[in-house]
């Protein structure tokens, strides 16, 4: 026995012993204290479980909402209908009956469903035109004679567990595994010691540790039940936030970065030459760049702005400030036709003023070019330099480097701002993303950033008009493209894969550029890009298209961020189901970008482009289930519905759902696994407050009062805070 009873095996566990403890060993839960954090996937509310009599009332009052209810299975038939076959299910209780039905995996619920045996079911009640009560694919679970008991004489709210292969095996069930924890919470869970500051817990009136991990398991209500999962939540995000917070402070707290100070006269001089004025909201963050650059404190800046809201020439300014005060700046991009595209419009902007000094640092250049590159980079020759994340190798000597720009990356690396920082630089670094970041993971994940954000586009733009058409109308679309190219316009039309490929029914470019060029394009220029292709080649397509010397572009999402040609105003995007909304998005932003009307066409198959062009969905109405079932249909709706990405992102996020929050791991924060950005806004706010404010006081957390945290840290985060100063 080891002094830490909570730490040893579980075997000690009444009704356990070595053979079951050996079982446990194998799902990776070892100690006491594992079975104790091994939380129930889901509980069923015995207060809520309704009886046939009351659903049927519900049910006929028009209800929607889900109902649980408990039955025993009398029989079940296999019904024909036209072709196909519907397994049918009849249940009792005991104030009537109810059948639920399915119409696909038929043979394994047939199997599953034995007379005599009681089942707990949860989905939509609904009253056939027979007047029966009906349930359609719903969640069901056996619910053992005893637990039927349970069930029926106790008002408790009753636990699941995930049952693996390797405790089945050795007879743990439903019921025994219950049974397990609750030993193990009687005995040991008052044991647990806290691991949240004492102050925080009484501040936010969370339980401790062991009563929520007792509520977790056995919660005597529904509120005590969702008092255990805030306690859960708080703590998740508490800690998440500390370590952004600690994050942020390692930055500012150097204040030892550059004042710039700006040459109000060269940044005239560029606007004069500039052929537009700038919009209002580049000159709000542009005011707002500015004051992060003379200060002392580096920046670390945020910039969101919608999909051809007019980044580059912020970008632009800011590099400008730099350079003008005697320092390089450089502008990293996720691909290099995009660098390639950047460096020679920034060239072309630049063409009035000789003494500005530009550089292309990309893979795939020749050796002498690029030897060239680094000893202009290195003797300070070169004062803006464009390239991808090769700009980041450690061969890169930077005479002089005052500010970074990462354009079109919402993951940014940590790693790689560490990295310079360790080089002993420490530039100012401003981080572009046209992908809206909703506000919950702005305050989360972005938390360590400051933020601006272009709203509105330049006044010329005029909205996209988006449709979604089944494959069937690629004719007419393919004339319409053809009329507009006799007018002028340029198009693009997009493709999921590059070849043709044996696994996946979708359409590839090389393929329908090849069927396409000589047949209903016959008359009119095509090009193609791929991923597949050197970037020179790309650069030339691109060039090619640029120059009008194509009317339309056949291409894969190579062209998905970034790429400007202000003349092309047609975007189609084939087997458009098979790409995430923020992809869509990014692809539409292609076009749009000059005077013209623009048109932005979805190919779907056939069902899905009627559907989704008539769904209005609500996601307050929609279970789990719908959604996920929905996806595609949901996100090609959404594309007709709405024009912002900030809109989207949002619409983005449910459906990801929580669990899926993208970019925690590359942000080198930990995952989370209660908290759902969508709907845990306020507990969001809070552990983000509270967090600041401890770090606000305590950077290093030396304070006694601040030793649990840091206990805690690393112990749990360890690999989290390689780049902080408190290990
Ligand atoms: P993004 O924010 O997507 O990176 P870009 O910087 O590529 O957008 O700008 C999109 C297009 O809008 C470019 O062709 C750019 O020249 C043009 N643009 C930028 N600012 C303005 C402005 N103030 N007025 C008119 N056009 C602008
Ligand atoms: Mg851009």
């Amino acid at each position: 026995m080891i002094s830490n009873p909570l730490q040893n095996s579980i075997q000690y566990i009444k009704s356990v012993g070595p053979k079951r403890a050996e079982s446990f060993r194998k799902i990776g839960l070892n100690t006491i204290k594992d079975l104790l954090f091994y939380f129930p996937y889901k509980h069923l509310d015995r207060s809520s479980i309704l009886n046939t009599s009351d659903v049927v009332k519900i049910a006929s009052g028009g209800f929607d909402g889900e109902v649980t209810i408990l039955g025993k299975v009398i029989e079940s038939e296999l019904i024909r209908y036209g072709k196909k076959q519907l397994l049918k299910v009849q249940f009792k209780d005991q104030h009537g009956y109810f059948e639920c039905v399915w119409f696909q995996g038929i043979k394994f619920f047939k199997d599953t469903f034995h007379s005599g045996d009681t089942y707990a079911i949860s989905s939509k009640p609904v009253l056939t035109r027979y007047g029966h009560l009906q349930f359609a694919h719903p969640d069901f679970d056996k619910i053992s004679k005893e637990e039927s008991d349970e069930f029926i004489n106790t008002g408790k709210i009753i636990p699941y567990y995930t049952l693996p292969k390797a405790l089945k095996d050795k007879h743990i069930g439903d019921l025994s595994i219950r049974k397990i924890v609750r030993n193990a919470v009687e005995s040991y869970a008052e044991l647990l010691e806290e691991t949240l500051p004492e102050d925080i817990v009484h501040s936010n009136k969370l339980f401790n540790l062991s009563e929520a991990v007792k509520s977790i398991h056995f919660p005597e209500s529904l509120e005590n039940l969702n008092k255990a999962f805030l306690r859960f939540k708080y703590e998740e995000l508490f800690y998440l936030e500390i370590l952004v917070a600690l994050r942020k402070s390692k930055i500012k707290d150097f204040n030892k970065g550059i004042s710039f100070v700006t040459n109000k006269e060269r940044i005239k001089e560029f606007l004069d030459n500039l052929p537009f004025d700038l919009t209002d909201d580049q000159i709000k963050v542009l005011h707002e760049i500015r004051l992060d650059m003379e200060s002392p404190k580096p920046m670390n800046r945020l910039l969101q702005g919608d999909v051809g809201s007019g980044k580059t020439i912020v970008a632009l300014i800011a590099m400008l400030l730099c350079v003008n005060h005697g320092y390089q700046a450089v502008l990293m991009v996720p691909t290099e036709i995009l660098a390639d595209q950047h460096f020679k419009n920034i060239t072309k902007l630049l063409d009035f003023n000789q003494d500005y000094k530009l550089s292309l640092l990309i893979g795939g250049q020749s050796k002498k070019q690029r030897e060239k590159n680094l000893a202009d980079i290195s003797s300070g020759d070169s004062q803006i330099i464009i390239g991808t994340h090769a700009l980041f190798e450690d061969i890169i000597q930077f005479n002089k480097l005052g500010l970074v720009i990462i354009d079109e990356q919402h993951r940014f690396g940590v790693a790689q701002r560490a990295k310079l920082i360790d080089k002993g630089i420490l530039p100012d670094v401003l981080v572009m993303t046209a992908t809206p970041i909703p506000r919950t993971l702005s305050m989360t994940v972005y938390g360590d950033l400051d933020v601006s954000v272009i709203l509105n586009k330049p006044k010329n733009r005029k909205e996209i008009k988006t449709i979604v058409r089944s494959e069937s109308k690629l004719p007419e679309i393919y004339n319409f493209i053809k009329t507009k190219a006799f007018e002028g316009n340029q198009s693009f039309i997009v493709y999921p894969l590059v070849e043709e490929s044996e696994k996946l029914d979708l359409k590839s470019v090389l393929e329908e550029y090849e069927a396409l060029k000589s047949t209903y394009f016959s008359d009119i220029k095509v090009g193609l890009i791929h991923g597949k292709m050197k970037w020179q080649q790309k650069e030339e397509v691109m060039l090619d298209f640029a120059d009008k010397k194509y009317d339309v572009l056949f291409s894969t999402t190579v062209i998905e961020v970034g790429i400007d040609i202000p003349n092309a105003n047609i975007i189609v995007i084939n087997d458009a189901f098979r790409f995430g909304l923020s992809q869509l998005h990014q692809l539409r932003g292609r076009v749009g970008r000059g005077n013209e009307q623009a048109y932005c066409i979805l190919i779907a198959k056939e069902g899905m482009a009627a559907k989704s062009s008539k769904m209005n969905f609500n996601f307050e109405y929609l279970s789990k289930q719908q959604i996920e079932k929905n996806k595609s249909a949901i996100r090609l709706n959404s594309m007709i519905k709405y024009s912002s990405g900030f809109d989207l992102s949002e619409i983005d996020l449910k459906l990801r759902g929580p669990g899926d929050l993208f970019g925690t791991k590359q942000s080198g924060l930990p995952e989370l696994k209660f908290v759902s950005i969508t709907e845990d806004t306020e507990i969001i706010i809070k552990a983000k407050e509270d967090a600041f404010k401890i770090i606000h006081n305590d950077p290093t957390l030396n304070n006694h009062s601040n030793q649990l945290i840091k206990k805690n840290l690393l112990k749990n985060f360890k690999e989290n805070l390689q780049y902080y100063n408190i290990a």
